[in-house]
C-alpha cells in the first residue's frame, strides 16, 4: 500500500484557473465521450496523494483533459510527466501548464489504449521484479468506458511483465465508477465479488482509497467515483498463464448465483462434462455446492492447478469454447428444424 504522499513540492507560476482553462479554449464536455472534470484543486490534490511519494518520480497522467489533476501533479514535484490525452481540444491547455513547467511535461496526442507504454520511461528507472516499485506512477480519471477495459489489459501486462511493467511493479492509482471499485477489492462472500476482483487481487494488492461524490464532477454523472491504488504483487497468488486464470474465473462467474460447479462445467465439452467436472473438483478439493462469490483466492488457485494439469494432460481442453460449443448445437438444431430431422430444401 502506498503512504500517501506530500502535494505542493513545487510551486507552479500564477495560472488561468482550469474553469479559466475551459472557458479560455471552449472545452465544453463532450457527453459521447463521457468527460466529466475535476475543477477543485484540494480534490486533485487528495487523488494524487494517494499515489505515494512523488518527489522526482516519473508519472504518466491519462486523459489528463483539462489539467486539474496535471497540477496537482506538477506541485508534488515531479520528474517528468508524460501525459496522454486522446482528445485535440485540450492540447493547447496542457501546452500552457507545460509551458509553466518548462522541461518537465511530455505531451502525446494519442490513445491510452494503444500507446506503447513499454518505451514510455527512461530505461534507467528499471527495477527488478522482486525490488521495491520503480520510481515511476500511473495516474489518470478515465471515462468508465475506458477504465475497466484498461485495467484488465494491464493486470494481464502486470501478469506478462510487459507494457508499463516493463520497469517493474510501477504503481497505478486511477478512477473507476464506485460499484467497479467495490469489485476490484471485494472479499469473499461480498456482494460485489466478481471476475475482476480475482483477476485484481491475484496480480496487485489493491487498496479502494476513497469515494469522490458524482457532485463534485463538472458535469456532474450519474454516479460516485471510487479511487484506487494498485501495486503488483511480487508473487502473483494464482501461479498459472493469465490466459488460463481469465478462463478458469471467467467460467466460474458465468452462473454467479449458482453452485460453482455449473460454472466450471462450462470448462469441458459436453462429451465426459459431468465426470471431468467431478474430477477437476475432486483434485482441487473445493466443495461444488459453493456459489462463486464464496471461493476464496486460495480456492480459485487450487482450481486454476487442476485445470491446468488436465490442459497438460489433454491439450485439447485448453481451446474448448463453450459459447462455440452453443454456437454449433443452435445451427445443427436449426438445420434439424422443429422435427429434430434435416429440413427438406
Ligand atoms: N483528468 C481530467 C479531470 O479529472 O478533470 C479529465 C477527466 S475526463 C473523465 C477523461 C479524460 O480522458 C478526457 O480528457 C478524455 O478526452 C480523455 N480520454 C478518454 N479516452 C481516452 C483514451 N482512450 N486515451 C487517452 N485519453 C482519453
Amino acid at each position: 500500500m502506498a503512504a500517501p504522499g506530500k502535494v505542493a513540492a513545487f510551486r507552479l507560476p500564477p495560472l488561468p484557473t482550469v474553469g479559466e482553462i475551459i472557458k479560455l479554449f471552449r472545452l465544453k464536455a463532450l457527453k459521447q465521450l463521457s468527460q466529466n472534470f475535476l475543477l477543485d484543486l484540494r480534490l486533485t490534490d487528495k487523488i494524487v496523494k494517494q499515489a505515494g511519494e512523488l518527489k522526482n518520480a516519473h508519472v504518466c497522467e491519462v486523459g489528463p483533459g483539462p489539467g486539474g489533476i496535471t497540477r496537482s501533479i506538477l506541485s508534488a514535484g515531479v520528474e517528468q510527466l508524460l501525459l496522454i490525452e486522446k482528445d485535440a481540444r485540450f492540447i493547447p491547455g496542457l501546452q500552457m501548464l507545460s509551458e509553466a513547467a518548462p522541461g518537465k511535461v511530455r505531451i502525446v496526442h494519442g490513445d491510452i489504449l494503444t500507446y506503447k507504454m513499454e518505451k514510455a520511461f527512461p530505461k534507467h528507472l528499471k527495477k527488478n521484479w522482486e525490488d521495491e516499485p520503480p520510481d515511476i506512477h500511473i495516474i489518470g480519471n478515465l471515462p468508465f468506458s475506458v477504465s475497466t477495459p484498461l485495467i484488465i489489459k494491464w493486470l494481464e501486462n502486470v501478469s506478462k511483465q510487459d507494457g508499463p511493467f516493463i520497469y517493474g511493479r510501477t504503481q497505478m492509482t486511477l478512477t473507476f465508477q464506485k460499484e467497479v471499485g467495490e469489485r476490484l477489492t471485494a472479499n469473499p462472500g461480498s456482494n460485489q465479488r466478481s471476475r475482476l476482483s480475482i483477476m485484481a487481487q491475484h496480480l496487485c494488492t489493491v487498496e479502494n482509497c476513497f469515494v469522490i461524490p458524482g457532485q463534485a464532477f463538472v458535469p456532474k454523472p450519474e454516479v460516485d467515483v471510487a479511487v484506487v491504488h494498485f501495486t503488483p504483487l511480487v508473487q502473483p497468488k494464482i501461479q498459472q498463464p493469465f490466459e488460463l486464470v481469465e478462463k478458469v474465473v471467467r467460467s466460474v462467474f458465468q452462473f454467479r448465483r449458482k453452485y460453482c460447479f455449473r460454472g466450471i462445467e462450462t470448462l469441458f465439452p459436453e462429451n465426459g462434462r459431468l465426470k471431468r467436472t467431478e474430477q477437476l473438483m475432486m483434485t482441487a478439493d473445493v466443495d461444488p455446492t459453493l456459489r462463486p462469490f464464496q471461493l476464496s483466492m486460495s480456492q480459485f488457485k487450487k482450481l486454476c492447478n487442476a485445470y491446468r494439469k488436465m490442459c497438460d494432460e489433454d491439450p485439447s481442453l485448453f481451446v474448448f469454447d463453450y459459447r462455440e460449443e452453443l454456437r454449433q448445437k443452435k445451427t445443427t438444431g436449426n438445420l434439424l428444424g422443429s422435427t429434430g430431422q434435416p429440413e427438406q430444401t
